[in-house]
C-alpha cells in the first residue's frame, strides 16, 4: 500500500455500464483489454451490467485485479466468486444506495471486497448520500471481529469532505472521479485525498 504524499492512485477504478443494469452506456471487455496494456496499476473493475454470472468471468481472464459485480444482478452470486477467483482475480460485491447488507453476510463471506455505491449507479458528479456509511460501519465491524475477511470500498461522490466521513466510518479503499479528474492537479488532488483519508482514519 502507498503511503502518504503518494501521488499516484492504488488501483485504476472502471466503471462499465451496459445501458440496461444503468441507464448509461460506457465501455466494454475490449476497452479493459487495451486499459490493461496501457498501464501496470491494478484495474479495479466495476460491472454495473445485467448478466454479470455469464459476462464477468471475461473482465477476470483478461486480467483485472479485482472484478466487482452488484448483487441487485447477480443470480448465483457464491458461484460467481468463486469463478472469479479462479480466473486469478479478486472478487468484489457492490451494493446500491438502497440495497441492505444484512441478507447478504453469508454471501460477502466468499468476496475480498464489498463496493459500498454512495449514489445512485449511473453517472458521475452526483452528491453523497451519508446514509450509507451505516453499512460501511457495518462491514467494518464484522472485518475486525473476524466475521469477514474484504476490503471495504466506497464508491460515488466521494472528495476532500466526504472522504473524511467515509474513513471515520472504516472504509478503507476510495474511488474518486470528479474530484481527481476535475482538479488541475490530479497527482496533487490524489495526495491530498489521501493525506485526508489517512488522518480522518487515526
Ligand atoms: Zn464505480
Amino acid at each position: 500500500m502507498a503511503g502518504t504524499g503518494d501521488t499516484r492512485a492504488d488501483w485504476v477504478h472502471v466503471d462499465v455500464m451496459d445501458n440496461h443494469f444503468v441507464p448509461n452506456l460506457t465501455l466494454g471487455l475490449p476497452v479493459v483489454q487495451s486499459l490493461l496494456k496501457a498501464t501496470d496499476l491494478p484495474l479495479d473493475c466495476h460491472l454495473m451490467i445485467e448478466d454479470p454470472d455469464h459476462w464477468a468471468i471475461g473482465y477476470a481472464e483478461a486480467g483485472a485485479y479485482n472484478v466487482t459485480v452488484h448483487i441487485e444482478a447477480a443470480k448465483d452470486p457464491v458461484k460467481l466468486a468463486k469463478h472469479l477467483r479462479a480466473a486469478g482475480a479478486k472478487a468484489g460485491l457492490s451494493v446500491k444506495p438502497g440495497t441492505p447488507l444484512e441478507p447478504y453476510l453469508d454471501v460477502l463471506k466468499h468476496y475480498d471486497t464489498l463496493l459500498v455505491m454512495s449514489v445512485e449507479p449511473g453517472f458521475g458528479g452526483q452528491s453523497f448520500i451519508a446514509d450509507v456509511l451505516d453499512k460501511a460501519r457495518t462491514a467494518r465491524r464484522l472485518v475486525d471481529t473476524g466475521h469477514l475477511k474484504l476490503v471495504v470500498e466506497i464508491d460515488g461522490g466521494i472528495n476532500a469532505e466526504t472522504i473524511e466521513q467515509a474513513a471515520e466510518a472504516g472504509v478503507d479503499c476510495f474511488v474518486a472521479g470528479s474530484a481527481v479528474y476535475g482538479a488541475d492537479d490530479p497527482a496533487k488532488a490524489v495526495a491530498a485525498l489521501r493525506e485526508r483519508a489517512a488522518r480522518a482514519a487515526r
